[in-house]
């Protein structure tokens, strides 16, 4: 019922009911693959401007479905969203990052997104917590990317939880930022470790100087309150270069690294390289 919102009549129509069926396929699919703990994760390295070396891997979702192949994460994460599954998909990927960050040296963090929705289960800080005892890493290895979007709904729960989880030592990031419903107030409700500028402001800078502009009025907020600043999507030389004098302390992309899996990124640590 929710996928005939935006205000469009909820008529029969034989295309739609297709959809609709072809959606609750892979539902039911999804549910399975998460029951066999089937859903990976690719990491995609980090690195420190300043160093030129790998301080983090985000870790990215990743499903390979048995006919259709690879799926989106952007689709599948909503389809577990919307049946029910996220929290139990996000537990196991929580559980499997702080795994893999276990073998990795000391000074590389491991960035793990959170679905806004697992803030309303009330039961995070405590699956957060078990991921990071069982796996035995230290919390302040642990980072956490938060959209903004999160803090939509019941803001003084969503932040005492994220009071909580720093607290624990954990690291929380801002993801995105800059996109959707940016308010500069969550600063001020919250201390984020870093901000994640988003990928269409990176997109532009060699291009745009609304862009450029935006990204150095990041960087400074990023100083002023101690927030390291992460330019994310960089593709191109030129864009590295710029985010660089701009003052980005941290840089993820295409450019310097692809998304690989566990056993290549690992291969990436033992030989220590830099941009
Ligand atoms: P995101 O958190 O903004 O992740 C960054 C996305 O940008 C990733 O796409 C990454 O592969 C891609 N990317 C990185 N560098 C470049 C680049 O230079 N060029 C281009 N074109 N793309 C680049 P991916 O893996 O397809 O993930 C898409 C989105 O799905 C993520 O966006 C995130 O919102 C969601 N997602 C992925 N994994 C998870 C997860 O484990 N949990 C949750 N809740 N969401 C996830
Ligand atoms: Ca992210
Ligand atoms: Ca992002
Ligand atoms: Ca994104």
């Amino acid at each position: 019922a929710k996928r005939m919102g935006k205000g469009k009549a909820c008529f029969f129509n034989p295309e739609m009911d297709a959809d609709a069926q072809d959606r609750r396929k892979l539902e039911t699919e999804l549910r399975e693959a998460v029951e066999r703990d089937e859903i990976d994760l690719a990491y995609q390295p980090i690195f420190s401007a300043r160093t030129g070396q790998i301080t983090s891997a985000e870790a990215l979702a990743r499903w390979t479905h048995p006919d259709r192949g690879p799926i989106r994460p952007d689709i599948f994460i909503s389809v577990a969203e919307e049946c029910g599954l996220i929290d139990r998909l996000g537990e196991q990927l929580l559980r499997r990052a702080c795994c893999a960050a276990q073998s990795w040296p000391d000074h590389v963090r491991v960035a793990v997104n959170l679905s806004p929705l697992q803030f309303h289960s009330g039961r995070l800080i405590e699956t957060v917590r078990r991921a990071i005892d069982s796996s035995g890493i230290r919390a302040n290895r642990l980072q956490l990317e938060v959209t903004e979007g999160l803090v939509i709904q019941d803001v003084d729960r969503t932040f005492q939880q994220l009071e909580e989880l720093r607290a624990l030592g954990i690291q929380v990031l801002i993801d995105d930022f800059g996109v959707g419903y940016s308010s500069l107030s969550c600063f001020q409700r919250f201390p984020f470790d870093k901000v994640k500028i988003d990928k269409s402001f990176v997109d532009e800078i060699a291009t745009s100087r609304t862009a450029k502009a935006i990204v150095q009025a990041v960087v400074g907020l990023g100083s002023a309150l101690g927030m390291g600043v992460v330019a994310e999507g960089i593709e191109t030389e030129e864009q590295m270069r710029l985010l660089i004098e701009g003052g980005c302390t941290h840089l993820q992309g295409y450019l310097l690294s692809k998304p690989v899996s566990a056993h290549v990124f690992q291969q990436m640590l033992a030989r220590p390289h830099n941009f």
